[in-house]
């Protein structure tokens, strides 16, 4: 199938994934202080996590995992709707394997609450996201349809000793998703050769379609990475770590 056709297909099984996911519950309320616009569906490298944390996290997972569904420039909209649990129960065995606690793997709700609190309330502006369940449940929709792990596969771009170009890797996603993904790394540390690839994201509008992550000339092309030590990689030759024991 040529990329094109790819896209089309995906933008509307996108949508179609949050639409069927989670149950409707109470509408919060919007702030302006909080306006966003764009959607970030943020997947990480689990073996780069455990690197920067400098964690000796037990089997990673082999695979890239949510890390989280982020409005740009929105944090904790809605601090009187917390965390529950309990409705999010129905999710748990996809929770677990695709939105893993990859830092604390025995407790993975302290993440959860974490990531509800700081970006769902925000996110639940939007009608499609606006419970926990649908929250969450629309996060899994989108990364199970936007496969970034069989099309990384399909690219051959997988864990390896040998390095890739990080503008190769931004240009086959580009080709595949029919947008401009970002992707974050880890700068080297000290006695390292290059950075280490941690983070790619895939950006929504509002209204839950595929959008540029960046737009030429718009601020954000460099600079730090929320959270970890993560920044915008630098173009050029980048490590994607294998996880530990693999030799491939
Ligand atoms: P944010 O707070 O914006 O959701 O993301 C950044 C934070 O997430 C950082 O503090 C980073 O350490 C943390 N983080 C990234 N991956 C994980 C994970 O798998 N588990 C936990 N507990 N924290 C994580």
């Amino acid at each position: 199938m040529k990329p094109a056709a790819a896209h089309g297909l995906l933008l509307s099984s996108l949508c179609l994934a949050l639409c069927c996911r989670g149950g409707a519950r109470g509408s919060p309320t919007s702030s302006d202080s909080h306006e966003w616009k764009k959607l970030i569906m943020v997947h990480h490298w689990p073996v780069t996590v455990c690197k920067e944390v400098e964690k000796d996290c037990r089997d990673p997972p082999d695979y890239w995992t949510i890390h989280g569904l982020w409005p740009d420039r929105a944090e904790e909209c809605n601090g009187s709707w917390p965390f529950h649990f309990e409705e999010i129960k129905d999710l748990l065995p996809e929770m677990k394997m695709y939105w893993p606690d990859v830092i604390h793997p025995l407790n993975h709700s302290h993440f959860w609450k974490h990531e509800w609190e700081k970006h769902g309330t925000c996110a639940a502006q939007l009608d499609a996201l606006n419970s926990q369940k649908k929250y969450f449940g629309g996060s899994l929709g989108l990364y199970e349809k936007l496969e970034l792990n069989s099309i990384l596969q399909k690219l051959g771009i997988k864990p390896s000793i040998n390095y890739y170009q990080i503008s190769d890797i931004k240009d086959a996603l580009a080709s595949m998703y029919g947008v401009v993904p970002k992707v974050q790394c880890l700068p080297p540390k000290q006695g390292e050769e290059v950075q280490t690839i941690g983070q790619i994201e895939l950006c929504f509008t509002k209204d839950l379609r595929l959008r540029n992550c960046t737009e030429p000339g718009e601020l954000g092309e460099s600079g730090r990475a929320w959270g970890l030590g993560l920044e915008v990689c630098e173009d050029g030759p980048a490590f994607y770590p294998p996880p530990p024991q693999s030799t491939r």
